[in-house]
């Protein structure tokens, strides 16, 4: 059906390789393409073991528009799917424009000397991707991605009105580590470490990191801390869903993960500044990934699972209703599939899945989207067939 090129060997990339593999009628074409080729052969051979199919690698450096112009011209890809880092979006979109190439990605563009997710960088090259007749679909990994679908999901079958959306988002895993991250330690510590935020009646609340927290259920796990962070979905979705009054998301995290967290923080090794060392310029966050696990190495002691969904409270023919639906997924069984962990399997599976609903043709429009602007009804059905099965509760409290 079509030919993608995939940028990015990490966890995600890793599990991506191996989803369009298995879907070869609908991927083609495949080439895997990141900043050390070495990586991208390493994952290639290994899906050519799994799957039999074979996948092109090659190198890049996404940060340079000018050699992902000659990468595209040479492959003449349908879409690129983006699993680099977010610093690379708008370079790659840029690249895509040029060479007349369609692009997904799981996470909105970041600079590198500002930790802040906003879609205004994205969302301001709508018009360019309209009139060059391309589509790109952001944010299409789990969190954003399924549970932006998941909300499209629900506010389409089961609401007339969505009124409060909590994202939960728990990993019950056990690395067996005294501390790693689960994706890009350096994105990820830079995420967890800012303030607070979440929407409530027209306004943006800001808190002190970490401020609001309490225990959760999630389903086959019980009770975890959860913890209100701030999300890049949040600002799509309420933008999306006018109707909204609330919006908040809570993700879990272990008292040795926030104990560690707060030393690194402390001791100034997650700053994002340049600083002067052995006369050379280092940025100390980035030395810190280098002596971290790395998240893709993870997988092979890791049990457990994730629990990600949303819980809803809302208005369905003048009643008040409740809804939760969620996906758990385990990390065992992902590692055994893809030989990565459950968080880049719940990443790599819907960037898959929105790359099929691209290739199919039922998430094709010109213009820059969030993937809850398209039709969520055949994206939740490829979740349950590619291995992200989700489950529904009607009418149950929320709170707990
Ligand atoms: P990793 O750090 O494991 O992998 C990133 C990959 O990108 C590496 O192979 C790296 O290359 C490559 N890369 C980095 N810079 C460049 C560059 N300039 N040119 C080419 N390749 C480059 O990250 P993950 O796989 O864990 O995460 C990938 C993406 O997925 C991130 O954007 C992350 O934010 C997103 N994500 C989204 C989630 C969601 O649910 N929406 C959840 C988890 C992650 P090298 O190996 O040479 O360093």
């Amino acid at each position: 059906m079509g030919k993608v090129v995939i940028i990015g060997a990490g966890g995600v990339g890793t599990v991506v390789a191996n989803k369009v593999a298995q879907n070869k009628e609908v991927f083609t074409d495949i080439v895997l393409a990141s900043r050390t080729k070495s990586k991208c052969d390493a994952i290639a051979h290994d899906v050519k073991r799994r799957t039999g199919v074979t996948i092109q690698t090659a190198q890049v450096d996404a940060d340079r528009v000018p050699e992902l112009v000659k990468l595209f011209n040479e492959l003449k890809p349908d879409l690129v799917i983006n699993v680099a880092l977010p610093y690379q979006d708008l370079t790659i979109m840029d690249a895509c424009l040029e060479c007349g190439v369609n692009y997904l990605d799981t996470a909105n563009y970041e600079p590198k000397d500002e930790a802040k997710y906003e879609y205004r960088w994205q969302w301001a090259y709508r018009d360019r991707f309209e009139k060059a007749g391309l589509t790109a679909i952001l944010g299409c990994g789990f969190d954003p991605g399924a549970t932006s679908v998941f909300t499209a999901y629900a506010a389409k079958h089961h609401f007339d009105e969505i009124h409060h959306l909590d994202i939960v988002d728990c990993n019950a895993g056990d690395h067996g580590k005294a501390f790693a991250t689960n994706f890009n330690p350096e994105i990820n510590i830079r995420e967890v470490t800012q303030k607070g935020k979440y929407y409530e009646n027209g306004q943006w609340i800001e808190t002190e990191p970490h401020e609001i927290h309490k225990p959760l259920n999630y389903p086959e796990i019980g009770p975890k801390e959860s913890y209100v962070i701030y999300h890049e979905e949040l600002e799509s979705l309420v933008k999306n869903f006018p109707t909204l009054k609330r919006a908040r998301f809570w993700m879990t995290f272990g008292q040795e993960y926030l104990t560690h967290l707060r030393v690194i923080q402390n001791i100034g090794m997650a700053r994002i500044d340049e600083v002067e060392y052995n006369g050379q310029k280092i940025v100390p966050i980035q030395f810190l990934k280098a002596v971290l696990p790395d998240p893709g190495e993870l997988g092979e002691n890791y049990t457990g699972q994730t629990s990600i969904g949303c819980r809803i409270r809302g208005i369905k023919d003048g009643k008040e209703r409740t809804y939760y639906i969620y996906n758990n997924c385990s990390h065992e069984e992902a590692y055994k599939e893809t030989g990565a962990q459950g968080v880049s399997y719940t990443t790599g599976v819907p960037a898959t899945i929105g790359a099929m609903m691209f290739m199919q043709g039922l998430w094709k429009k010109p213009g820059v989207w969030n993937v809850e602007e398209f039709n969520p009804d055949p994206f939740m059905e490829q979740l349950n067939k590619q291995g992200l099965p989700w489950h529904e509760l009607f009418d149950i409290d929320l709170e707990v």
